[in-house]
């Protein structure tokens, strides 16, 4: 069942939405090579708490941390470590949630540490900009596969490949709720969007095969033959007039 939020509820996920767009906007100015992944963690589970919200990752089935650090062929679920650092032209993914009076957001991004190839640079702004087109179909009347399918057709016309082992979700009083969101499919299918779902659409993106397989952790996703990987996410409140970005100021 896909749970209808209030205004209440929304204006809850945007204060929650708000300080992860404010931890956003502080890692791209403090995440640079040689630091270890667990000091980004940490200065982001600090971050949160410091604005009186808590992060939604740590200790979620388990995982052990605040951010998810994903480098170059890992995809999603990297687990920070101290032994692990960031180095000149790493593509990083950064995915992040915090809860405010019990009110989940969630958003993610990738940074390129300095210089990198051309190619990776359109790998980047594909997966961006196939998550800025999804937003734009979060609008009433629209159906839920048109936001997957906003997201397959703009990466693949530029020759790069979406990952089908995860999906984007619904949001709220839970991390994940339904519907889930494929980053694929045919266009105008499943529930017709609503004022009041919000949604978390977080396309992954690959420059080689879509198939991922996951580490020995337990966690860590990467791509099977490789080839690097970005992940943008934010999460949206479809509203009467259209698509609200909660993780965006
Ligand atoms: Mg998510």
């Amino acid at each position: 069942m896909i749970v209808l939020k209030s205004a209440r509820e929304i204006a809850l996920m945007r204060r929650g939405g708000h300080i992860l767009a404010d931890v956003i906007d502080h890692l791209r100015e403090t995440v640079k090579p040689g630091l270890s992944t667990l000091e980004i963690d940490e200065d982001v589970e600090a971050f949160i708490n410091a604005r009186g919200a808590q992060p939604a990752f740590k200790g979620y089935r388990g995982f052990p941390a605040t951010v998810c650090v994903s480098i170059n062929d890992e995809v999603v679920h990297g687990i920070p470590s101290a032994h692990r650092r960031v180095k000149e032209g790493d593509i990083v993914g950064l995915d992040l949630g915090c809860i405010v009076e019990g009110y989940y957001a969630d958003c993610a991004v990738t940074l390129a540490l300095g210089d990198i190839p051309p190619r990776v640079r359109e790998l980047l702004d594909a997966t961006r900009e196939s998550l800025e087109r999804a937003v734009g179909e979060c609008v009433p009347g629209r159906r839920l596969s048109d936001v997957s399918h906003a997201v397959q057709s703009h990466v693949e016309a530029r020759g790069f490949s979406v990952v089908r082992a995860f999906v984007g979700h619904g949001i709220g009083r839970a991390l994940h709720e339904e519907p889930q969101v494929p980053n694929f499919g045919d266009p105008g299918r499943g529930p017709l969007l609503q004022p009041g779902m919000v949604l978390a659409i977080e396309p992954m993106v690959t420059m080689g095969s879509w198939e991922v397989k996951i580490l020995d952790d337990g966690w860590t996703a990467v791509t099977r033959d490789g080839s690097l990987a970005a992940h943008f996410e934010h999460t949206i409140a479809v509203m009467e007039h259209g698509p609200e970005v909660l993780t965006r100021k």
